[in-house]
């Protein structure tokens, strides 16, 4: 069997998306992501920690339990003004957590993880983080080979010969289909999560990750 192709998409590059173990120390300077200017040191790109959500503690602070690309679970504290009671609601086992400039630090019961600070740096994105993944995946495929699109039910291909136009999902503008039927089908069986990671894979795809030039918000 072939090896499998790894041309690799933005969500999976491990500088820019690392796991816990390569996010920067919090007492340390970690040249990879900082560089020395002439009072500080500031990011010389940007970073984004993503981890799946395996438990949650939302009693007073909100306490996550994140696995991220590794399989290493850690610990995601919200210390905002609110403790990160406004995230309550959206928090869900399976989804995705994003954590901009996420750096590792030492809580005092002893596990490792990250302190967040700012709500506008974290965020839930409501699909697994396989899922997050695959469509960055498919993002940076379809940006490759724009021209053999087919129904995302069927599997129909386009063809103007006999007439098969294929439309775009209004949301994602990234999963195509032969008409309503199959898009409602799609839907259904799946599309409706997947629509959704697809839309995030491109907020995350618009983004110069490389250069740093001001700080990310969610
Ligand atoms: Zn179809
Ligand atoms: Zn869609």
């Amino acid at each position: 069997m072939p090896e499998t192709k790894t041309s690799q998409s933005l969500l999976r590059n491990t500088i820019n998306f690392p796991s816990f173990s390569d996010l920067p120390h919090e007492n340390g300077i970690d040249l990879t992501y900082y560089a020395q200017g002439r009072y500080s040191f500031s990011p010389r790109q940007h970073w984004c920690f993503l981890g799946e959500i395996v438990g949650s503690y939302g009693l007073g602070r909100v306490l996550l339990r994140a696995k991220d690309k590794d399989g290493q679970v850690v610990t995601i504290g919200l210390y905002t003004d609110d403790r990160g009671q406004a995230l309550v609601p959206q928090i869900k086992e399976g989804y995705t957590v994003a954590v901009l400039y996420g750096e590792q630090h030492g809580f005092l019961d002893m596990t490792v993880g990250i302190r967040v600070e700012e709500a506008s740096i974290i965020r839930i994105i409501p699909c697994s983080l396989e899922q997050l993944l695959k469509a960055s995946d498919d993002v940076a495929a379809r940006s490759l080979n724009s021209q053999s699109r087919c129904c995302g039910s069927c599997g129909k291909k386009e063809d103007t010969f006999d007439n098969t136009h294929l439309r775009l999902c209004s949301r994602c503008k990234q999963a195509s289909y032969c008409g309503g039927v199959c898009q409602k089908k799609a839907w259904v069986d799946g599309h409706k999560t997947d629509c959704k990671a697809l839309v995030w894979a491109q907020w995350f795809v618009a983004k110069n990750w490389g250069v740093f030039n001001g700080y990310f918000n969610f």
